[in-house]
């Protein structure tokens, strides 16, 4: 309405939480609302596609973005870089598009540093046994990397309690239509509209 900036949401979940399954939903049904395209060191998974996924690529060239300041935060998980590349976040903010960082809990507490305005949402799964169970029946991972996923969930878990709202994801359909009302509802906070109050006064 008055202000055009866009929403800037962190999704954060543990690895085989449905992050993915539920953002492509998401964005399906929403043309104002865009997922960040991450940086990232680990190797390609499965089907994913360099620039759709992710942006593949080296420690070295990680590093140098770095450097330049181009990342908009970034964190070390399981082994490798994971960041989100600044310039697109910023562009897509500043049409009106609300973007979703999908990121990992580092990552969100740079966020929230830095962007006091983020609203942060936790996906949780509804138990330690149906992730284990998910993370199985992807069949991209090898055991080692299985279970050092399920220590890190568990980490994870233990610090949902940072975040603004926590949506469970134990029915797909239900949980996207929860983070949809999360994002409809940000929208319309009074902050984030602050011109509409002389605005309709002055529009008479
Ligand atoms: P995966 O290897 O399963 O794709 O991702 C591992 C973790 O890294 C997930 O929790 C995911 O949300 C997180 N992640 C993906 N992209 C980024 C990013 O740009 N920054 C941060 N901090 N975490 C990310």
């Amino acid at each position: 309405m008055t202000d055009k900036k866009g929403v800037l949401v962190v999704l954060s979940g543990p690895s085989g939480c449905g992050k993915d399954t539920l953002l492509s939903k998401l964005v399906q049904r929403n043309d104002d609302v865009k997922v960040s395209i991450s940086m990232t060191t680990r190797s390609p998974r499965g089907q994913e596609i360099d620039g759709v996924d992710y942006y593949f690529v080296t420690a070295e060239y990680f590093e140098r973005k770095i450097e330049g300041g181009e990342m908009l935060e970034y964190a070390n998980y399981a082994g490798n870089y994971y960041g989100t590349p600044k310039a697109p976040v910023d562009e897509m903010l500043g049409r009106g598009i609300s973007v979703i960082l999908e990121i990992e809990v580092q990552g969100a507490e740079k966020i929230r540093k830095a962007y006091p305005d983020a609203v942060t949402v936790f996906l949780m799964p509804p138990s330690l046994a149906s992730l284990e169970k998910r993370l199985r029946s992807r069949g991209t991972e090898d055991e080692e990397t299985i279970s050092h996923r399920l220590f890190i969930a568990e980490q994870e878990i233990r610090r949902a309690g940072e975040y603004d709202y926590v949506v469970v994801n134990d029915d797909l359909d239900e949980a996207v239509a929860d983070f949809e009302t999360v994002i409809n509802a940000e929208k319309m906070r009074l902050t984030r509209n602050k011109n509409i109050i002389s605005e309709v006064i002055n529009n008479v």
